[in-house]
């Protein structure tokens, strides 16, 4: 059926012991469910004019993509550095353990162009804050961010309005 909470899997222990990982494969799998996803993703903003669609990788590219097809906006790969051949912005944030790297093209989003950010889940928010910091620094107009998961106890949604930018998230687990 097309019940988004039930169509994503829980698996204990991965990637390591303690951590329950929200797994999002049988929600793209099921078509109903995958459907409505992009459908409530893009909703508020139907019939509104949104340049473009940023996806993080790589299962933000999955559901932004639908995203930006849905809105009949252009979509922009941010991808972990070293992927892209053209001339690119990078920025460096935390992970759990270390630091990683993000980056998109320059000339992927002209100033001023009415962007969405997608993602399929947001827990620290330490990923879309670097992706956000990155489309705002060269211009674009961050008009959203959309994750259908949220991990509310970790707070990622607030650091993200914290920057002006609104989040929609589809399901919660507390
Ligand atoms: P954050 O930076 O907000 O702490 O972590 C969010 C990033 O890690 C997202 O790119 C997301 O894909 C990934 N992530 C972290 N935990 C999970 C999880 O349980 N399930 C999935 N599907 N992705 C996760």
């Amino acid at each position: 059926d097309s019940d988004l909470r039930a169509s994503i899997r829980t698996i204990p222990d991965y990637p390591k012991k303690g951590i329950l990982f929200r797994d999002i494969t049988t929600l793209l799998g099921n078509p109903r469910a995958f459907r409505r996803a992009v459908d409530e993703l893009a909703s508020p903003w139907a019939g509104s004019k949104i340049d473009k669609v940023a996806g993080i990788e790589a299962r933000g590219f999955i559901l932004g993509g639908a995203v930006a097809h849905r809105l009949s906006a252009g979509f922009v790969p941010i991808r972990k550095r070293g992927k892209l051949p053209h001339e690119t912005v990078r920025i460096a944030y935390s992970l759990e353990y270390g630091v990683d790297e993000m980056e998109m093209h320059r000339d992927a989003i002209a100033p001023g162009e009415k962007t969405i950010l997608v993602d399929d889940l947001i827990a620290t928010g330490g990923t879309a804050e670097a992706a956000v910091k990155l489309l705002q620094g060269i211009g674009a107009e961050v008009v959203a961010a959309a994750f259908v998961i949220d991990l509310p106890d970790l707070g990622g949604a607030a650091k993200i309005e914290a920057l002006g930018v609104p989040v929609r998230t589809l399901v919660a687990f507390s």
